[in-house]
């Protein structure tokens, strides 16, 4: 016990992990034949645990975007401020989203990622797109929210950001007449950050029940026939986080990537855990703002716009499935062909919601729009939960980077607080 106390969080996260997949990798091995011993013993308890943690972020999530992003656009009190941010944002979105999908289907194009590969064809997985499709065009279509209540209710994070942005800017102009509005918003902020505190004081144990859940879902041998998909997904994301990232964080904000990574890596490993951008934001929006120095009022905005439209990660795996399919079925793509992917991976990853499993339902968008058999989904559905862990680090990173980047940008960056030592 003594021990335990003098430990930091991010090494008794680091320990849930590691004990979290070696329970459930001996559970999957060993686990009692009999179905009911297997349900009551043990997936059953690991899913009710990760189930739980994984509910009290998306509890607190709506709050934390909603207050701290009206209290942070309500602190820039400066619409053109707020456009130049969200103008510089939305490009490194663009441009990083765009060339991770570029590098995925690159890689996947010069290991020869469906050759060699002895897997069986599905003839339908029964996959249907009219859904995701629908909540695609939704995604554009209703931006602005008819009523703010159903966006809270539903926690459709873009119009939420609408209506923070909404009523930050109104906010911003009658401050002076509304002092209780501004010092509840101030309190209620201070209430989330407690309550998130919290939350990761479980996060141990939260972590614990998620890794053991899903390794007790998969043993090993359900990784070998795509293994190299997901070993080409796993070095194109290397080159991702270690190299594309660091360059950008070195030359345009003008900061060591090796203190960002040391100060980021507990929001890194709850992204690996929860395999969901919108758990992990508010740890990011803690991370962002007071290791690494970005004013509140910008690290907010981006991340919270990131967590919902900015998924790199998520991005090169849409590359990598989407010739994978193509090699499996002996389908040569043509240049438009991989043009017309790269574009709808970048669409994609706006549809995509920041929760598991999101990427690889918005993967139908991208095979549908070259003709891809969309049954092939089947193919790369059983490994997606684990492959799910590393793109969601992926695209948090990304939207942390991106908020140095802004940040250093417009002078709203901290360079003390981000070279202090933790
Ligand atoms: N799980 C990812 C995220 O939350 C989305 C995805 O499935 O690609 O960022």
């Amino acid at each position: 016990m003594a021990t335990s106390r003098k430990l930091s969080l991010p090494v008794k996260i680091l320990i849930g992990m590691a004990l979290g997949i070696v329970v459930g990798i001996a559970y999957n091995k060993f686990s009692p034949s009999q179905e009911i011993m297997r349900e009551l013993l043990g997936v059953r308890l690991f899913d009710l645990g990760g189930t739980l943690f994984l509910n009290m972020f998306r509890m607190i999530v709506v709050p934390v975007v909603l207050v701290s992003m009206m209290r942070g656009v309500t602190a820039m009190n400066n619409p053109a401020l707020l456009g130049r941010v969200g103008l510089k944002t939305v490009i490194i979105f663009a441009v990083t989203t765009v060339l991770s999908s570029v590098m995925g289907i690159a890689a996947s194009f010069a290991i020869g990622i469906g050759k060699g590969c002895s897997i069986a064809l599905p003839e339908d997985s029964g996959v249907k797109l009219e859904g995701t499709i629908s909540s695609f065009s939704d995604t554009l279509a209703s931006l602005v929210p008819s009523n703010l209540f159903t966006s809270l209710v539903d926690a459709n994070m873009l119009q939420i950001i609408f209506i923070a942005v909404a009523f930050g800017i109104a906010l911003a102009k009658i401050q002076d007449k509304v002092p209780k509005i501004m010092a509840l918003l101030e309190e209620i902020d201070a209430l989330n950050v407690k309550v998130v505190e919290m939350i990761l004081c479980v996060a141990p144990y939260g972590v614990f029940c998620l890794l053991a859940n899903t390794f007790s879902n998969f043993g090993a041998a359900v990784l070998l026939p795509l293994g190299k998909y997901i070993i080409c997904f796993l070095l194109v994301l290397a080159v991702l986080l270690f190299v594309v990232y660091p360059i950008l964080i070195l030359c345009l904000a003008r900061l060591s990537p090796v203190t960002f990574y040391k100060k980021f890596a507990p929001v890194m490993l709850l992204a690996f855990s929860t395999s969901s951008s919108n758990a992990t934001l508010p740890s990011n929006i803690g991370a962002v703002t007071d290791l690494l120095g970005v004013d509140r009022s910008i690290s907010t905005f981006i991340l919270s716009l990131g967590a919902t439209i900015n998924m790199n990660g998520t991005a090169i795996m849409q590359g990598c499935a989407a010739v994978l399919i193509a090699q499996l079925y002996g389908i040569d793509l043509t240049l438009g062909q991989i043009t017309q992917i790269i574009l709808m991976c970048l669409l994609a990853s706006v549809g995509t919601a920041g929760m598991p499993g999101a990427g690889v339902i918005m993967l139908g968008l991208v095979l549908q729009s070259v003709g891809l058999p969309l049954g092939a989904i089947g193919l790369v559905l059983g490994v997606d939960r684990i492959v799910d862990m590393f793109r969601t680090v992926g695209n948090i990173t990304g939207d942390a980077v991106t908020a140095l980047v802004v940040g250093a940008s417009e002078k709203a960056l901290d360079r003390e607080i981000y070279a202090r030592p933790q």
